[in-house]
């Protein structure tokens, strides 16, 4: 089969030919050429020694960043390509990364040290293959299975465990059986893994299109670093707004979700709070109030944990703290929440409802989803019109109010509030005269208090 390969990848190919040595591209880019996906990048192996590949480049712009692992990086038209040479890792006394690097001859050693079949096929620019672990058929087949024995290799390196799963998800691959007991069995092996490591994994899985029945089948490797799910992995609610348990709620949640790591987060952590919030009436249906603000307590514990950058961090806690909150279809509730939060969260935040909503019993929540298109499309009305939804949109500005006989300092801003208050509400108008004549009965109920 004959794959688009660029040009700077067959110049290098071409290269390291001429000069006597053995190269290939490996790794990501041949799986996703096999799965008819273009790569984001072209890593190449060759049995040349890191010197060498300097030698056959010694022209261009090398970047020798990782050389002490045998990584030699080439530019080549303004792109980088990574060529390193074929290795073996020794063994990981620190179950974290390899005692060393050893080089080897042999292209099958280098392959031998990769993690699932679909990463350890090497391709030569004419599209031959060289597959000793049947990466290319279980590529065919959508499975995920580790090279070799799946325990030790999982021992080796825990990390393994979360790119198995990332896989799993953005692909909709299934994790061979194998393969998957031995993830189960290792997961304490994330322990080990730094918290950025799971994290920048945890965000490609989170948005990738399987991510629901990832959840749905490791939910005890999500809790060993984060054991917060626990509780609500086994949460049961009676109730006949749900029929569901907990988790499988939440996984509904997700799914429905855009695919966006900030709303995925939400959803994954929305109801993380409920189990602690638990009561049950005479009646047997079970209430969780105040679960909003013990999620976001809890969330925010459990993203910093997980080194999340605070800008992720503040948005999710803010969807999940209101994700409960009532919201009428109408125009002061809309331009009140507008205002509050921003368009950008205000538009999340129904994103979130309405996820919250399909997750839930949907006989009951059919109006409510209605209802939710409906506060979009207002919205966006309010938007389009321009409507005043900010101090700074305000037809008045803080020199009016002192004119108008306000002493500067803190009660001019309260005065602005004020005005913008009336407006979100529908009581004003947006107008110079209508604003001056409502500065005054504000001044009025601030000398009355
Ligand atoms: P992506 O599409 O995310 O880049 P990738 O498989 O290319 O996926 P990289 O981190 O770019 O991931 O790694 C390149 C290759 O190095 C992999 O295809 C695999 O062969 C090997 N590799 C990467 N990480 C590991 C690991 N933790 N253990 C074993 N082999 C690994
Ligand atoms: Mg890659």
């Amino acid at each position: 089969m004959k794959f688009e390969i660029p040009a700077g990848a067959g110049y290098i190919l071409q290269t390291l030919a001429a000069a006597g040595h053995e190269g290939y591209l490996v790794g990501g880019c041949v799986r996703d050429l096999l799965r008819g996906v273009e790569p984001h990048d072209w890593d190449i192996c060759t049995s040349a020694l890191p010197e060498e590949t300097e030698k056959c480049f010694a022209g261009r712009r090398i970047l020798g960043t990782g050389l002490k692992h045998g990584t030699v990086t080439v530019l080549v038209e303004g792109e980088p390509y990574e060529i390193t040479t074929y290795r073996r890792e020794g063994p990981y006394s620190d179950r974290r990364r390899p005692d060393y690097v050893r080089f080897v001859p042999d292209l099958a050693e280098d392959l031998a040290r990769r993690d699932f079949t679909m990463n350890a096929i090497a391709m030569d620019l004419d599209g031959n293959l060289r597959d000793p672990f049947g990466g290319a058929e279980d590529i065919r087949a959508g499975l995920i299975r580790c090279v070799g024995e799946p325990d030790p290799r999982f021992q080796e390196d825990g990390l393994r465990v979360m790119r198995a799963l990332r896989f799993a998800a953005v692909f909709g691959y299934e994790i061979e059986a194998h393969t998957a007991r031995a993830i189960h069995e290792n997961r304490a092996m994330l322990d080990r893994v730094a918290a950025e490591r799971i994290n920048a994994e945890l965000r490609k899985l989170l948005a990738g299109k399987d991510a629901g029945n990832v959840l749905r089948q490791y939910p005890d490797v999500f809790c060993q670093f984060w054991p917060q799910l626990g509780p609500l992995v086994t949460l049961e609610q009676h109730s006949p707004w749900h029929c569901r348990g907990g988790w499988e709620h939440t996984i509904h949640a997700v799914e429905a979700a855009p695919a966006d790591v900030a709303l995925r987060l939400a959803m994954l952590l929305h109801d993380i709070g409920k189990p602690a919030c638990k009561s049950t009436d005479e009646q047997g249906v079970d209430h969780f109030y105040g679960h909003p603000a013990v999620s976001a307590r809890l969330a925010d514990e459990m993203l910093q944990a997980l080194k999340f950058d605070s800008k992720t961090r503040e948005r999710v806690v803010l969807l999940v703290k209101r994700h409960d909150v009532p919201l009428p279809p109408t125009g002061p509730a809309i331009r009140r929440w507008l205002s509050r939060l921003g368009p950008e969260a205000f538009f999340q935040l129904l994103e979130v409802k309405r996820a919250d909503n399909m997750g839930q019993n949907l006989e009951k929540v059919r109006g409510r989803l209605a209802e939710l298109g409906e506060i979009r499309a207002q919205a966006e009305r309010i938007l389009a019109e321009k409507q005043c939804l900010t101090l700074k949109d305000l037809a008045v500005n803080g020199r009016d109010v002192i004119a108008a006989g306000i002493e500067p300092g803190p009660e001019v801003g309260q005065v602005l509030e004020g005005l913008l208050k009336r407006i979100l509400d529908g009581e004003i108008q947006n107008q110079r005269n209508a604003l001056l004549k409502g500065i005054n009965s504000i001044k009025q109920q601030l000398l009355r208090q």
